[in-house]
């Protein structure tokens, strides 16, 4: 049989969290308005008016190009795509066509996402062919026999986004989605919420004989609104790609429609190209010039990013691909977990695990904010050099990250407060030993008779008397005296 291999790009559009919209002062984000209140004459495009650009989309974009280690245009324009549709009142959307405001660059996808879990793992460099700034159009819907339009949505400012066709399988495109919506959030750019629409995707499909180059031709996915949709939608039209071939029938560059419903793909209208779009230069706006100065201060403070974040922490603290993965899927963790291990300066992968199993259970449970929480990496270091020094247990220990979080208390005062500190006195355990000997006389003659395996039963005992406040060690140590 011959072997397949798919051939996968990716479109994606990413909506910036600007506090306005791109050429007018209406609100961006209408996800929980009412249908057309945060319209103005600009965004629906009334005769007469004219664009003026947010300042913060091209700052905003200008960010995600460096994250994506594009070439940013020192000097890039506005075009109209010319298209008519009822969810766009003008007649043209406002875009970037051939001088957009990034060039090239790629972003790196480690596969699978946990390495160390498999050997076959690689690295897949996914380059960009197009990046740009444009206008959202609205929004259509039918209602019985009526069809309605919600214009809240047109100028919302999006960045398009264009990869080769460099992705080989359906896991490699929702792996890339994963680390773009990492990216937007990561630099703060964009909610990146699939299902807000923050991020919408689009794929493009086509199979070949592996080890060929050639491009066959593709069909193109659309409306896919989370990544499992994603990766469900690519695997189904591969199968049904590889199938059709087999049969010698033709691959035709169908636009395909993916129902969520039913989790099949159907045949939408046939695509337009892109000479149908008569695009040319935008006359209402001015050229976006990017100066060094507005450039150096838009990227002043550009973040390590997450991969980068990664490698780091598994070189300097010594971390598994593993903890280094979960601890960089958000920046906040991972200042969490840096502030932290400065702040307790133990081991670091101590730090990694109280963090990776009791606080971030915590964080999922309760839905928290690592920015903003009251148990604060101070107060988690505190918990851990407490726990270090012997003055409570790790079950205390565990038991007090709550505790802090929720009262705002120092580890410390609670510790006094609540009188949690490990008995350390000699006599008081040696007395709480004698007590438990003196009460179980059959099970001091079966240890005295060899079964020495009992010191842990005796333990128990003490430690159940002291509600676990002994330290376990020494009770042991004076129980295995007394019992000689
Ligand atoms: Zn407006
Ligand atoms: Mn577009």
């Amino acid at each position: 049989m011959t072997e397949y291999e798919a051939v996968i790009g990716l479109e994606t559009h990413i909506q910036l969290n600007t506090t306005t919209k791109v050429f007018c002062s209406c609100k961006a984000d209408s996800w929980y308005d009412e249908p057309n209140t945060n319209i103005c004459p600009v965004c629906c495009g009334l005769p007469g008016v004219l664009p003026v650009l947010n300042k913060a989309v091209v700052e905003k974009a200008t960010l995600l190009a460096n994250a994506m280690h594009s070439e940013i245009r020192p000097i890039s324009y506005f075009d109209r795509k010319n298209y008519f549709y009822p969810d766009l009142p003008k007649g043209y959307q406002i875009s970037q066509f051939d001088q957009s405001i990034g060039k090239g660059g790629y972003l790196d996808l480690p596969v699978p996402a946990n390495a160390s879990l498999d050997k076959q793992a690689y690295i897949r460099r996914v380059g960009i062919w197009k990046m740009h700034i444009e206008e959202d159009a609205g929004k259509t819907k039918t209602a019985g026999n009526r069809r309605l339009i919600d214009f809240n949505r047109c100028g919302v400012p999006l960045v398009e986004m264009v990869t080769a066709p460099d992705l080989r399988t359906a896991d490699e495109a929702a792996q890339y989605l994963t680390r773009l919506r990492q990216l937007l959030r990561w630099i703060g750019i964009s909610e990146a919420d699939m299902e807000k629409g923050h991020l919408r995707c689009d794929a493009n499909v086509s199979i070949r004989k592996k080890g060929e180059t050639i491009l066959n031709s593709k069909t193109e996915i659309k409306n896919v609104n989370s990544i499992d949709a994603v990766r469900e939608s690519i695997l189904k039209e591969v199968e049904r790609q590889i199938r059709e071939t087999e049969a010698g029938n033709r691959i035709e560059a169908w636009t395909l429609e993916w129902d969520e419903d039913t989790n099949t793909l159907k045949k939408m209208r046939s695509k337009e190209t892109e000479a149908d779009y008569r695009y040319f230069r935008e006359p209402d706006l001015l050229p976006i010039r990017l100066e060094d100065e507005w450039k150096h201060a838009i990227l002043a403070n550009f973040p390590e990013l997450p991969l980068e974040r990664r490698a780091r922490f598994i070189e300097q603290y010594g971390l598994p691909e593993y903890d280094a993965e979960i601890l960089t899927s958000e920046r906040k963790l991972s200042d969490y977990y840096e502030a932290t291990v400065k702040a307790y300066a133990g081991d670091p992968k101590k730090v990694s695990n109280w963090l990776m199993n009791e606080v971030l259970r915590m964080i999922n449970d309760q839905e928290l904010n690592p920015a903003e929480m009251s148990l604060t990496p101070a107060a988690l270091a505190s918990i851990l050099k407490l726990v270090d020094a012997g003055t409570i247990n790790i079950n205390t220990g565990k038991s007090l990250l709550q505790k802090v979080q929720q009262s705002g208390k120092s580890p410390e005062m609670i510790v006094a407060d609540e009188g949690l500190g490990l008995v350390s006195d000699d006599s008081a355990i040696r007395a709480v030993c004698q007590e438990v000997l003196t009460e179980s006389p059959n099970e001091v003659a079966a240890y005295k008779g060899g079964k020495v395996t009992l010191i842990g039963w005796f333990v128990g005992g003490v430690m159940k008397k002291m509600r676990g406040k002994a330290d376990a060690a020494k009770a042991k140590q004076i129980l295995e005296e007394l019992l000689r």
